[in-house]
């Protein structure tokens, strides 16, 4: 199972999500690889103790541009592999605006390679719908959407909505939402709000897990690590590994 970790409204902890799905069940025991394709790396940064000596060859930018295979790190988290990003990735835009060969393709046809020996891939997306964000919905199975309290950020939704609706008509007729995820939410009338508005909105596809705010997760990854090796019993532990059972039943 792949799945695309989307949002074209930015900070609203698409990559805070990455990491702790991809950790929580790595430390379960399940094989697990995270791809970076965020120009930030911030993923990459926080999994990646020597990610400022690692080369523009050996991150997702080698496979983007120069359709090398996917340059596979292991990471810190038993179990967990990563494809970092690169900051050069921020032109690939550009760079494949002018290719003409299956520009939308380039990551499913190298994580077509290896994709059998994880049992979860996660791709964690930049704020934007861009080249990149296509080649992640184009090699995933499901997009998890991830809205934060807030109107803009509410009004993002119907935007990725259409991208979603594109990628399958044109690239992946067999692409499927994994549901809308709230995150930071807070005790205040306008995460409430938010909340209630995006449930009567999108219904049964909002998961029944929220993520609460909690600045563990912050501290987490200014220590370079996933919140589970943080603090397990923090908040955003607990709702994580209830994410955890709802997406992935047993
Ligand atoms: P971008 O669009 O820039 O890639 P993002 O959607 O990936 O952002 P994150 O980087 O995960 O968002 O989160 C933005 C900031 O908020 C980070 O500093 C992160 O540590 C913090 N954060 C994420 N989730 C929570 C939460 N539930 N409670 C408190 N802080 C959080
Ligand atoms: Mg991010």
């Amino acid at each position: 199972m792949i799945i695309s970790i989307a949002s074209q409204k930015g900070g609203t902890g698409k990559t805070t999500t990455s990491i702790s799905l991809a950790a929580g069940l790595a430390r379960g025991g399940r094989r697990v690889l995270l791809i970076d394709t965020d120009s930030q790396a911030n993923s990459s940064k926080v999994l990646l103790p020597n990610y400022q000596e690692i080369d523009h060859s050996q991150t997702l930018h080698a496979t983007m541009l120069e359709r090398k295979p996917l340059p596979i790190h292991p990471t810190p988290v038993p179990n967990l592999e990563i494809v970092p990003a690169h900051i050069l990735l921020s032109n690939t835009d550009i760079e494949l605006t002018s290719a003409i060969d299956h520009r939308e393709a380039r990551l499913k046809r190298e994580l077509d390679v290896v994709k059998d020996r994880y049992d979860h891939v996660f791709i964690d997306c930049p704020p934007a719908l861009s080249w990149l964000t296509i080649n992640a919905f184009t090699a995933s199975d499901r997009v998890l959407v991830v809205v934060s309290p807030g109107y803009f950020e509410l009004d993002s939704t119907v935007q990725l909505g259409k991208s979603i609706a594109n990628v399958r008509e044109f690239f992946n007729p067999e692409l499927k939402l994994a549901g809308f995820l709230f995150t930071m939410s807070e005790p205040t009338n306008n995460s409430a709000t938010s909340l209630k508005i995006l449930r009567q909105t999108y219904t049964d596809d909002v998961l029944n897990t929220v993520i609460p705010k909690n600045v563990d997760l912050r501290e987490a990854h200014f220590n370079q690590q996933d919140i589970f090796a943080y603090n397990p019993s923090a908040k955003a532990a607990h709702a994580y590994q209830a994410l955890i059972k709802e997406l992935f039943p047993l």
